[in-house]
């Protein structure tokens, strides 16, 4: 079979049935019952972004594309704004320090009668101080993508009711998108012909390994966007269609999934994107398990203490199997040794930037609200693998996540990791049921 792949992950050092066999008895089980918790459910987003890049063409007709909002009364208290109490360990900083400073201050302000005064005593040397270093601190955070969830127009969308399945979204519009990322936004080898969106795997020798990382990364998200249509295909539609709530039939398509992955179909590029997804596998895991102490810090603040707690239990179990792992994908051997590595970096993070911005030019609204959860995901596993100090010393994981003014993650940057993470362990547990049918 040609999803049988075998050997080790480029730029890793483990085998592809390694990680078969910790995926699918360790990591898919608990991520499964995790992801139907109140706290990963529920995931803010602005699906009515217009696309900057060319006039819409994404009037979505396909039924099964449609995405549901939440109702207010559907919204757990917690995630409406309400938090524990001021003191908790920590809530999600919606603003920047600096622009909190700033608020906090503009509170003052009301009850100052004499405005210089504060003015004067505000603007003291300290304070000064203070706004440079949190300045600092702000333009230091490695962000790779642009945030939804202060949005005025984002949304509460329930994911267990608008599951990433087949849409039937295909043709131009879905491929300007794929060749635009690929084209324009991948880094790509000099002599490669401008026409085919993929890069030949024998060409990626060609790229340095940040824009190697950077192209199989992308590519193992596409290899697990369309494994899932493949895995949760319409087999047969019955009766009783609605818009909102299409009923049907829905399973694995063993043909469509040789169609995208055999190599027979691909010019031999199949398997290669299948191995890709593998790869960005490794280098999510790597992210949460670098992220672990903060991650196990957080309270998963829903407003219901019992489930809160059970959470917080789930995710530190969940994040003990996956230290126990991480050490497949190196990032320290990244952005080291060249002259260019700022540069590159720079490079690195517009492109993904134009990335996360292109989601909006995707004309089905649940391939856009999945796409931007899984490059969101996928972007701030970027910011936490590249924005901590690494011990390279001991080359071990060093993130001061338990000092929060260094760094931060807001909720919906840990809803989209660990969902996006969950979408790469699902893909890694049903290439295995495709091998199943298969044989
Ligand atoms: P496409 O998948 O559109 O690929 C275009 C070209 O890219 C291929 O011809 C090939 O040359 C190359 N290519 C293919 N795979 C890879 C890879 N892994 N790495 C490198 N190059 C590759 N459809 C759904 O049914 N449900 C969804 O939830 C869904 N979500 C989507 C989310 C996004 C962000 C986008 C852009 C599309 C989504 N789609 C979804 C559509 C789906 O991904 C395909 O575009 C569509 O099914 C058409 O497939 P295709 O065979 O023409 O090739």
């Amino acid at each position: 079979c040609f999803c049988q792949l075998s050997g080790k992950i480029d730029e890793c050092t483990c085998n592809i049935d390694t990680v078969d066999h910790f995926n699918n008895v360790k990591v898919y089980p608990r991520l499964k019952s995790l992801l139907l918790k109140d706290f990963f459910r529920f995931y803010k987003v602005n699906l009515k972004r217009p696309c900057p890049f060319w006039s819409d063409d994404s009037k979505c007709a396909m039924r099964y594309c449609h995405v549901e909002p939440c109702l207010a009364h559907e919204i757990p208290e917690g995630l409406k704004g309400a938090t524990k109490d001021n003191n908790s360990q920590k809530t999600h900083l919606q603003t920047s320090p600096a622009d909190k400073y700033a608020r906090d201050q503009n509170e003052g302000c009301t009850s100052q009668h004499n405005t210089l005064d504060y003015l004067n005593k505000t603007l003291s040397e300290k304070a000064q101080k203070d706004i440079q270093l949190w300045n600092a601190h702000d333009d230091a955070q490695d962000n790779f993508c642009e945030i939804d969830e202060n949005d005025e127009e984002a949304e509460y969308v329930d994911l267990l009711l608008n599951p990433e399945r087949f849409t039937g979204y295909a043709g131009a519009s879905a491929h300007r998108i794929w060749k635009t990322i690929y084209l324009e936004n991948c880094f790509r080898p000099k002599r490669s012909f401008n026409f085919n969106p993929y890069i030949q795997s024998a060409k990626l020798n060609e790229l340095c390994l940040e824009e190697r990382v950077f192209y199989r990364a992308i590519s193992g998200l596409h290899a697990s966007i369309n494994t899932h249509l493949c895995s949760n295909y319409l087999l047969s539609e019955s009766n009783g269609l609605s818009l909102a709530n299409p009923k049907g039939k829905w399973g694995p398509n063993l043909e469509e999934f040789q169609k995208r992955f055999s190599p027979d179909t691909t010019n031999g590029e199949g398997p290669n994107w299948l191995r890709n997804l593998y790869f960005v596998y490794l280098l999510e895991l790597r992210a949460l398990a670098k992220a672990a102490p903060y991650l196990e810090s957080e309270e998963y603040y829903t407003g219901n203490d019992p489930n809160d707690w059970d959470t917080q239990m789930a995710m530190k179990d969940l994040l003990n199997v996956i230290k126990s792992f991480s050490d497949h994908f190196d990032e320290s051997t990244m952005f080291r040794n060249t002259e260019q590595a700022e540069k590159l970096k720079y490079e690195f993070k517009q492109h993904f930037r134009n990335i996360t911005k292109i989601m909006d030019c995707v004309g089905c609204d649940k391939c856009r609200l999945w796409g931007k959860l899984q490059i969101q995901g996928l972007g701030t596993a970027l910011k936490i693998l590249f924005s901590g100090k690494l011990d390279n010393v001991a080359n071990n994981i060093k993130l001061d996540s338990h000092n929060k003014k260094e760094f931060q993650l807001s909720r919906n940057e840990i809803v989209s990791l660990v969902n996006a993470f969950g979408r790469l362990s699902n893909s890694v547990y049903k290439i295995d049921d495709f091998r199943q049918i298969l044989r």
